[in-house]
């Protein structure tokens, strides 16, 4: 089949002809029909010192994917050919502690797909029936395909209570902007979003969160006076992994103000913590989906009218991959879909 191979330890990705996987007993075989590029196959492209130390050539990458069931192992029974699935792109392992009490987003030994085990960027990609999610009403494939953001997004957005809360997101990033169109969803009176990319923020204002906010040129204390604000945001969203971000959001938390963390900082970062002990923050620290109660809130979301369509700019052939490559690192883009629908 042919596939998107990190087959060598030097920057790039190559697109190959490599054996179909075959599903064990439990797995499900997925072809492949629309996949989104996410920053960390960006890392893998360009080999950074994380990809290094992470990736053993050679691998298929991609975790972001809709397809459709072509094949299940003799254990599985509550999936079938012809089904539209998305795929969780994190492989639990099922006996931690954890993973035992149905924490399974707090495994302590997960597995990434097209990470640490073969990826969906492919014609076919096979996974476990437990990292299956099927979508029982029809669902554009291109919106089933951005699944795994939008799920940390909606982890993200969803882990404390907006409802009437002013909400503070940094970065406008794709996972940034739909964390503000959820929270907006979900009830916020306040929805404010910062980045320092005018087409990131442009972006933002199109997806329907009007206060997008250049923090370069406004500081955040000015947009909590033109909103009547008094007291600071009560939740934050960190979406940068910027450090200069982070602190913006330490500066304008109200007392008590909740933050989730979902942005990678480079390295180490220094914060003012007494900001943090003073105010009384809660901090807390966001990484995948949960499973699958993040799942079942992205869905029923959708069918109740939420829109995520915007944050999806760029659509390529699967034989344009690095055409996508290429405008993601431009930073003018918001998602950027890869097509699959034609290759076998
Ligand atoms: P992205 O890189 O597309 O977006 C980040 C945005 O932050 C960019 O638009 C950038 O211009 C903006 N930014 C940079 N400096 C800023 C500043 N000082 N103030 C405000 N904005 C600033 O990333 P994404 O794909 O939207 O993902 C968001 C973040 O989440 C990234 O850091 C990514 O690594 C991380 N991530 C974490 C998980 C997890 O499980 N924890 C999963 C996926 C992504
Ligand atoms: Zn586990």
């Amino acid at each position: 089949m042919k596939a998107l191979v990190k087959s060598r330890a030097a920057c790039g990705l190559w697109l190959e002809d490599v054996p179909e996987p075959e599903p064990g007993i439990n797995d499900v075989k997925v072809r492949v029909l629309c996949t989104g590029i996410c920053g960390t196959d960006l890392h893998i492209y360009d080999w950074n010192d994380w990809a290094r130390s992470t990736i053993r050539v050679p691998l298929v990458i991609g975790h972001e994917f809709s397809g459709e069931v072509v094949e299940v192992g003799s254990n599985v029974a509550d999936l079938q050919p012809g089904d539209l699935v998305s795929g969780e792109g994190h492989v639990v392992c099922g006996r931690c502690r954890n993973c035992l009490a149905g924490r399974r987003h707090l495994c302590a030994h997960t597995q990434g797909v097209g990470v640490n085990r073969a990826g969906a960027f492919a014609e076919f990609v096979v996974l476990p029936m437990m990292n299956v999610w099927k979508h029982t009403h029809p669902i554009p494939h291109e919106i089933a395909a951005i699944f795994d953001p939008f799920g940390n997004a909606v982890h993200t957005a969803l882990s404390f209570p907006v409802l009437g809360e002013d909400v503070l997101v940094t970065g406008a990033g794709p996972i940034g902007i739909m964390a503000a169109v959820v929270a907006r969803f979900a009830g916020a009176r306040h929805v404010v979003i910062t980045d320092v990319n005018p087409h990131r923020l442009e972006l933002a204002r199109k997806a329907g969160i009007q206060k997008a906010v250049d923090t370069q040129t406004t500081p955040l204390k000015d947009v909590q006076k033109q909103l009547g604000m008094r007291e600071g945001f009560d939740v934050g969203l960190e979406m940068s992994g910027s450090p200069a971000a982070f602190r913006e959001m330490l500066e304008n938390m109200c007392h008590g103000g909740k933050i989730a963390m979902l942005g990678i900082p480079p390295s180490e970062m220094a914060i003012d913590w007494h900001q943090v002990i003073f105010n009384m923050l809660t901090i807390k620290g966001i990484y995948g989906r949960e499973m699958f109660e993040t799942w079942y809130k992205m869905t029923v979301m959708l069918e109740s009218g939420l829109d995520i369509t915007p944050v999806i700019t760029h659509r390529f052939s699967w034989r344009d991959y690095e055409k996508g490559f290429e405008v993601m690192r431009s930073g003018e883009a918001g998602k950027v879909i890869l097509d699959w629908h034609d290759v076998s």
